[in-house]
């Protein structure tokens, strides 16, 4: 495989190396050309009229889980740490995305996010750019309590927290890891710390944890968490996603409805990956008060891709324009190699413009990508 400077990649499988930058003969980088039918505009647009405002950061593809739907039990190669985006790094891509891009939200993933020792720093950093970019971590929360204050502190402004069951057994069966009262402690340090609410992001496996939704939306309705239950994805390492054994979106309402009535809200989705519901006690008919929001990821059955609007960056510094992205454009080696910011938001938005129109999973011939989702964050 070769690398060509933030060029387009095909990733070799399991790869996530970045390539040794070339540079002209007069010492000076080659201006990067954007291809010609692409209209002149400072944000990241794309062939299909989307523009994206919402910028995904992988801070790192490691994790202290070892989600059954993710990773295999001995976990995976994990990058060297020279090779993850530093402090500095970060920041400067976040700020050529809000000051060039107009993005407006970032939110941080891995792997785990908690598990980079600077990541206090990184969200002050990013917290200080002008515009402001409303920022948000996905994390599964272990380790939370004793950074929630901090986080704050420094600008974090919301957190989403995956769960997947409330039951000690079924937790551990999921993710290979005995630590639910640590996630239950970081939630309500989220609270404590006084951050808005926390969302809770949820997977449903046939036999494992789906007999448990209806509890886990009263615990969450309970506590005045949203949650939301997302399709599982075909972006686990071991490649054995199977559609026939998910649940689907459908599926997730089912089982809700059991107890719960679930009526569409009405306030608009902007682009947003769950589709909200207005969740009310069945028992007490349509008119009763309404207990608060339920939201369903639904990417496999009920695809969202037309109104996209997210950007991503790996750990290591490349862009993937989509989730299921079998491409890459590598942002790192050139800022390495002395990119200034013109060119890296030239290859940024070279990268965006060839986004594909969606996932393209319902279709024939649809390939799995190689870079599982504990690489891309989510
Ligand atoms: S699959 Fe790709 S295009 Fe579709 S919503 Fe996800 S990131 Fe966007």
């Amino acid at each position: 495989m070769s690398v060509v400077l933030g060029m387009p990649r095909r990733l070799p499988s399991g790869s996530g190396g970045i390539g040794d930058a070339p540079v002209a003969a007069s010492g000076t980088r080659p201006p990067v050309a954007l291809p010609t039918e692409r209209p002149a505009a400072s944000g990241l647009i794309d062939r299909f009229g989307r523009e994206a405002t919402d910028l995904r950061i992988s801070l790192t593809d490691r994790c202290n889980l070892r989600c059954t739907y993710c990773m295999p039990a001995e976990g995976l190669p994990f990058l060297p740490p020279p090779a993850l985006m530093s402090l500095d790094e970060i920041t400067r891509l976040a700020r050529i995305a809000v000051t060039e891009f107009g993005v407006r939200q970032i939110r941080f993933t891995g792997g785990e996010p908690l598990l980079r020792n600077d990541l206090v720093e990184i969200i002050r950093s990013v917290a200080s750019l002008e515009p402001r970019p409303e920022i948000s971590l996905t994390t599964n929360a272990i380790g939370l309590s004793s950074r929630a204050e901090a986080l704050a502190e420094a600008g974090l402004d919301r957190i989403n927290v995956s769960l997947d069951s409330i039951h000690p057994e079924t937790f551990a069966k999921i993710t290979r890891r005995p630590f639910l009262d640590r996630v239950l402690g970081g939630i309500d340090a989220v609270r404590a710390a006084g951050l808005r609410e926390t969302k809770i992001n949820a997977v449903l496996m046939p036999g494992v944890n789906d007999h448990q939704a209806v509890e886990l939306l009263e615990w969450a309705l309970a506590g005045g968490h949203q949650l939301r239950f997302i399709e599982q994805m075909p972006l686990d390492a071991d490649h054995t996603w199977d559609r026939d054994s998910m649940i689907t979106a459908a599926g997730i309402r089912e089982r809700l409805s059991a107890r719960y009535l679930l009526s569409p809200d009405d306030a608009p989705r902007d682009g947003a990956p769950a589709e909200l519901f207005q969740v009310r006690e069945r028992a007490e008919g349509p008119d009763s008060r309404m207990l608060g929001l339920v939201g369903i990821i639904a990417s496999v059955s009920e695809p969202f891709c037309a109104d996209c609007r997210r950007t991503r960056l790996t750990a290591e510094g490349a862009v993937r324009s989509c989730l299921f992205s079998h491409v890459e454009t590598d942002l790192l080696g050139p800022i390495r190699a002395g990119a200034d910011d013109v060119e890296v938001a030239d290859l940024w938005r070279g990268a965006m413009w060839a986004k594909p129109s969606g996932h393209r999973m319902n279709e024939t011939g649809f390939a799995q990508p190689d870079r599982p989702m504990s690489a891309i964050g989510g």
